[in-house]
């Protein structure tokens, strides 16, 4: 079982799509980190009143989710990219039929079809890959 879906052309074309999703996510990635840690240097030094403490809280978590959600991305769109050096990209992980290609042209990442997809995690996308 395991079949190849695609041609060494098509694969190499795919691969080039991840590369490119992945050094995008890659940078996305550095400079969030780099705002993080410019606003922990940027905060005032008598900031112990209590009262921003919370928004500024609320902010980084949020930074903190965003980069979150990046990484995860990051982790999907590389373990693509070995499916593809495997020879089995465009096929469902979890079936073995072939993923969508509308679905594959939206998320090249995706690991799944939408059948298993749904699924495996119904309405949680984010924690599917794995
Ligand atoms: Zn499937």
């Amino acid at each position: 079982m395991n079949p190849v879906r695609f041609s060494e052309e098509a694969l190499a074309g795919w691969k080039s799509i991840l590369l490119a999703e992945a050094a995008g996510l890659r940078k996305a990635i550095d400079l969030d980190r780099q705002q993080l840690d410019g606003r922990a240097d940027s905060l005032p030094p008598a900031f112990d009143d209590g009262r921003d403490d919370a928004a500024i809280d609320a902010l980084r978590d949020i930074d903190v989710a965003e980069l979150e959600r990046r990484s995860t991305q990051l982790a999907e769109v590389e373990a693509a990219l070995q499916r593809v050096e495997d020879g089995t990209f465009g096929v469902c992980l979890s079936c073995g039929e072939a993923i969508d290609s509308q679905r594959l042209h939206a998320a090249p990442q995706s690991a799944r079809c939408i059948g298993c997809q749904s699924a495996a995690e119904p309405g949680r996308a984010e924690f599917s890959s794995l």
